[in-house]
């Protein structure tokens, strides 16, 4: 039976699979880059702005998504949701979900776009629908973290659904012990926050 692997899995894996590799095979963490120390910095800070404007609720999160899709209760955004799912076998915490009667809008905040966002943004949006059993269409959505502009949003469909089970598929077998190719481009091994530790990018230097 395969452990739980988090969400942000997704951005590693699509930048090089051997840092996946390295970090949940072989459990080598690479020092944290000063880009991930901002970027911790301004989820957290996102997250204070958002209480300050927030309403508590004393309703669990499942019985008020429940309301909503009843009518009972009005549409609702939350921030900083734990998410899991069975079928991917992953968990995490989505940055922010919007809950309306007919669809939910579940973001990640990102500095950037790039494939590894977007497929995390989508399976937090299929394991919301599993979660919650939500029956609405839900739009996976990367939010530039700095300006909060959309930087992509697409609905979540059977061929984004078949994408991400592959990855996370290929994800677990590399956390199990397959060793991926490593990354043949000597620019984002000089860019990867593994460079220090990894053995693969030493042959580059
Ligand atoms: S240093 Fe290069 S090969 Fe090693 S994990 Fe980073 S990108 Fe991949």
């Amino acid at each position: 039976m395969p452990r739980f692997l988090n969400f942000s899995l997704f951005v590693p894996f699509h930048y090089c699979k051997y840092q996946v590799y390295l970090s949940e095979y072989l459990g080598i963490k690479a020092p944290a880059s000063p880009a991930l120390v901002i970027g911790r910095e301004r989820h957290e800070q996102l997250e204070r702005e958002f209480l300050l404007e927030a309403e508590e609720v004393e309703v669990p999160l499942p019985e008020l998504v429940g309301r909503v899709l009843e009518g009972l209760e009005p549409a609702f955004v939350t921030r900083e949701v734990p998410l899991f799912s069975r079928s991917l076998m992953l968990k995490g915490r989505a940055d922010e979900i919007e809950v309306h009667p007919d669809k939910a809008v579940i973001t990640d905040d990102k500095p950037r776009l790039s494939e590894g966002g977007a497929s995390q943004a989508l399976a937090y949006s299929l394991a919301f629908k599993e979660q919650f059993l939500f029956p609405g269409k839900i739009m996976a959505r990367v939010r530039h973290r700095d300006t909060l502009e959309d930087l992509w949003a697409e609905w979540l469909n059977r061929s984004h659904v078949r994408r991400i089970k592959k990855e996370a598929a290929e994800m677990h077998a590399i956390a199990e012990g397959r060793e991926p190719e490593p990354c043949r481009n000597p620019l984002k091994c000089s860019k990867c926050r593994y460079r220090t530790v990894c053995p693969a990018a030493e042959s580059k230097e």
